[in-house]
């Protein structure tokens, strides 16, 4: 019986972890869990491994286990938002408040003044409204949250009217016909794909009609024969007809982005000097902090979601609020351009990006591999400025299989993720942190070595 050569557990796994740098009872139970799975491969006529590449499996088992799993990345795609690589990154202000709050206690739901119970939403209360000049404020999971929490409490059972050109899905399974329905609220159409006017919410409020819900597009336009109503022209039906005034943003934005060169989005003051009730939108889009979702306006309607029990369920815990909290202090002090890694990004000048991608060229031609620089663009992503281009520069790496060498960069410690396009692998410095730019040419270079030596292996 050919069983009987499989090793015990325990020799198994004093083969694999000599040295006892795991946890014994986490090894038995690999050891046994592998032993198992061995044992069946074998009955279904498999060869029996031999005991080294047994204890190697393990092993290999044992520091997958052990190895964080979700880590820091280099994202050299040039999209600046990219929610799968974790949208904004955080300033440095919003790191040290996250390191002040975190590592100990602190006065999440106390009140120090008189020394009792408070409450987790007033520590950034007086950043919202001061930035956005709304009555109150109030911070939810995020924008999802913020959204469905609002229909919820303000809407449900009632109609909401929607444009038919904004009843989109965002990405990531938001879609706002669906949100509605969880919500318990009536999603009614209102005007057409392309062009909806004021009349149209008109002649759709009735008494079921509980508000207006104006959503951003995010990441889609609409060009050519397109109309759609002036805020001031919706906050005119809203009062004609005794409906609340609704607003998701998206990114939203709390500086003016035609500053930077970049097309308009819409502010989140504007939004509320505009005439909406209450305005959604992200802590991690153009906000450039943690994941949020942001309710500001009205002071009786945001009392109303505070009050609301899903708001247990859907709040934020220490983390987001300090990193919230470091966040808003720079735009306060005026610095968002400056401490805020999305703000530093998006305007960084094409000049300086070309000389990064000079540079990663010649690391690329150092280790033998070829490469040039050309324009290119970035993006801004996270469904802010839907087709806006960044003029930017990158670095093109040019090899006949450019998937291995995106596949390695992957791989490496930190991994890099980089745009496969046109047969070859772009690189844009405008995404890469100046603080990961040693680590950046150290996994490039790994990367393309690695594949060299492939290469000579034949
Ligand atoms: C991104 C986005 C959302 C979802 O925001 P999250 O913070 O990711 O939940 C909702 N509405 C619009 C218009 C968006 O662009």
């Amino acid at each position: 019986m050919v069983l009987r050569e499989l090793p015990s557990v325990d020799r198994l796994v004093r083969a694999a972890d000599p040295l006892g740098e795991y946890p014994h009872a986490v090894a038995v139970r690999h050891a046994r869990r592998l032993l198992e799975e061995v044992r069946g491969e074998v009955r279904r006529g498999g060869p029996v491994p031999d005991p080294e590449a047994l204890a190697a499996r393990l092993r290999a088992r044992l520091e997958e286990l052990f190895r964080p799993h979700l880590v820091g990345a280099i994202n050299a795609t040039g999209v600046v938002l990219h929610t799968n690589l974790g949208r904004a990154p955080l300033s440095a202000r919003a790191l040290a408040r996250l390191q002040a709050v975190a590592a100990g206690y602190s006065n999440l739901e106390f009140d120090l003044e008189a020394g009792r119970r408070g409450h987790r939403t007033v520590h950034v209360r007086r950043l919202l409204t001061e930035l956005t000049g709304a009555e109150d404020a109030l911070v939810v999971n995020n924008n999802a949250a913020a959204v469905t929490l609002a229909l919820r409490a303000l809407c449900a059972g009632r109609r909401v009217l929607v444009s038919r050109g904004e009843a989109v899905e965002i990405g990531g399974r938001f879609r706002i016909p669906e949100v509605l329905a969880q919500s318990g609220a009536h999603l009614v159409e209102v005007g057409t794909t392309n062009r909806t006017y004021a009349d149209d919410y008109r002649a759709a409020a009735d008494e079921e009609t509980a508000a207006i819900l104006r959503v951003h597009r995010s990441n889609f336009r609409l060009e050519g024969f397109v109309h759609s109503p002036s805020r001031s022209e919706l906050r005119r039906v809203a009062d004609e007809h005794g409906l609340l005034f609704l607003e998701d943003l998206g990114s939203g934005s709390l500086l003016e982005t035609t500053s930077l060169g970049l097309p308009p989005e819409p502010t989140v003051q504007e939004a509320l000097a505009g005439g909406a009730d209450l305005v959604f939108f992200s802590g991690d889009k153009l906000l450039g902090g943690p994941q949020a979702g942001l309710i500001v306006g009205r002071r009786d309607l945001v009392e109303a979601l505070r009050r609301h029990p899903l708001t247990r369920a859907l709040r934020v815990d220490k983390l987001t609020l300090a990193a919230l909290e470091g966040t808003l202090l720079s735009y306060l002090e005026g610095k968002a351009l400056e401490e805020i890694p999305i703000w530093r990004m998006l305007s960084t000048p094409p000049e300086a990006l070309r000389r990064r991608a000079r540079r990663w060229l010649r690391w690329v031609r150092k280790v033998g591999g070829k490469g040039e620089v050309r324009p290119c663009a970035s993006a801004v992503g996270g469904g802010a400025l839907p087709g806006a281009d960044l003029p930017s520069f990158a670095l093109v790496l040019l090899h006949p299989r450019p998937e291995g060498v995106a596949w390695r960069l992957r791989l490496q410690s930190p991994p890099v993720v980089a745009r496969l396009e046109g047969e070859a692998l772009w690189f844009d410095p405008r995404t890469v942190l100046p603080e990961q730019e040693k680590a950046f040419r150290a996994a490039l270079e790994g990367a393309i070595r690695a594949t060299f030596l492939e290469e000579a292996d034949g």
